[in-house]
């Protein structure tokens, strides 16, 4: 870690006009203490984006230095008809208007599967709505012609959501049913449909599909075969900041019990197309602090993750300075569920080029990892095969 860190964060302890409580608070993380529930309220209320900057930065760096984690991936949602009604959601379409949504089928998702065989990507990422045909036998059979057909490809797919909701129609115990699907080939489930889990918030956005408990136990049968996962949380919208605070301390437990989570992803609540469009989004400097505010708060979850996509290439970049550490990913517009909802990036794709240079600009160490954050290729020193060429730029000439 730089001097410069450490001086900033022994600074702040011994500034004057700093608060007894935020000063405890910047101790502890000095001491890589844990914060308790009240101190992660008190920061969301009192703890200025300057000072959260400061400590989340430090932990970030003893975490991982400069190090900016990426990853080559691309997503296949395999339909977006819903059976829930998220009022958040701006992406499903109910099954009764059948007409505006697609529904894959197993042979369809292959061949989006084999647009890629040419490509370098470490990682496939399945998530989408839920309906009945695509169900237990579905995913068996698209997980085991997956890996026949390409088998060092990283099959990260679903969410508790999904897995709910086919596991009670096939019969089977979440542990029955990881294991079934563990064995046709699922290799780890990404961090959805978390949104926030206290019922008083959940019952309101997300009444109808499965709840804390059942979220988090289908994570914790997960993590008990060996499955790594990520947890995400929806923020910005109805909540209070307690119920944030709440949520990360749901996670911190079960991280505490099963420890396979890899990173923690807050997501922005977005207002377009959605039936929450009444409610205001929060503003750059609240994403701001919500990254930093989790990054003190999880300290036994490695990773902090910004999806550029859903928050622009510009706040993702300032996001390494607030405790972001990986950055998802070069995507190559497959994914509809940002752009659906109101997003910057109306059509999100990024060369691994492009990428790196994004994570350079800001002083940081570009390393693409796989799912499992091994490392792939550090791209600190890499020099891409046009970058030193002059370039020219044609002028316009008057004859
Ligand atoms: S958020 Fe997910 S579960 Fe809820 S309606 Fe949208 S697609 Fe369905």
């Amino acid at each position: 870690m730089e001097m410069d860190t450490i001086t900033k964060l022994n600074f702040l302890i011994n500034d004057a006009g700093l608060s007894e409580p935020l000063r405890a608070i910047a101790v502890k993380v000095l001491n890589a203490e844990r914060i308790s529930f009240d101190e992660g309220v008190h920061l969301y209320e009192h703890a200025e984006l300057s000072y959260l900057g400061v400590l989340a930065n430090f932990i970030r760096e003893r975490k991982h230095g400069d190090n900016t984690y990426f990853n080559r991936n691309f997503h296949i949602e395999p339909t977006n008809l819903c059976v829930y009604t998220c009022n958040f959601c701006s992406y499903s379409r109910l099954i009764k208007q059948r007409e505006d949504g697609w529904e894959m089928s197993v042979d369809a998702m292959i061949e989006a599967l084999k647009k890629y065989d040419q490509e370098p990507v470490t990682e496939v990422h399945i998530t989408g709505g839920v309906v009945p045909k695509q169900n237990l036998d579905f995913y068996a059979e698209f997980f085991r012609r997956a890996k026949a057909h390409r088998p060092e490809l990283h099959i990260k797919a679903l969410t508790p959501v999904e897995y709910y909701y086919i596991f009670k129609k096939a019969k089977l115990s979440h542990y029955e049913g990881m294991k079934y699907l563990q064995e046709a080939g699922l290799d780890s489930m990404p961090g959805g449909g978390a949104e926030i889990f206290h019922p008083e918030v959940r019952t309101k956005i997300a009444n109808d599909k499965c709840n804390a408990e059942q979220w988090l136990d289908i994570h914790e049968e997960a993590h008990k075969l060996g499955m790594r996962t990520n947890a995400t949380m929806l923020y910005g919208h109805i909540e209070q900041f307690w119920h944030r605070v709440d949520h990360m301390e749901r996670l911190r437990q079960q991280q505490d019990k099963t420890g396979g989570f890899q990173a923690f992803i807050p997501l922005k609540f977005r207002n377009q197309n959605n039936q929450m469009s009444n409610v205001p989004e929060v503003s750059v400097i609240e994403d701001l602090r919500n990254y930093a505010i989790a990054r003190i708060y999880l300290d036994n979850f490695d990773h902090i993750k910004a999806y550029w996509a859903m928050i622009s290439r510009q706040t993702a970049q300032l996001s390494l300075n607030f405790g972001v550490d990986d950055i998802d990913g070069t995507l190559d517009d497959t994914t509809k569920i940002y752009s659906m909802a109101g997003a910057e990036e109306q059509t999100p794709g990024m060369s691994t080029r492009e990428l790196v240079e994004l994570i350079k600009q800001v002083n940081r160490k570009p390393i693409e990892r796989d799912t499992l954050y091994n490392v792939v290729t550090d791209y600190t020193d890499h020099m891409f095969e046009d970058a030193s060429k002059p370039q020219y730029y044609k002028l316009p000439v008057i004859n």
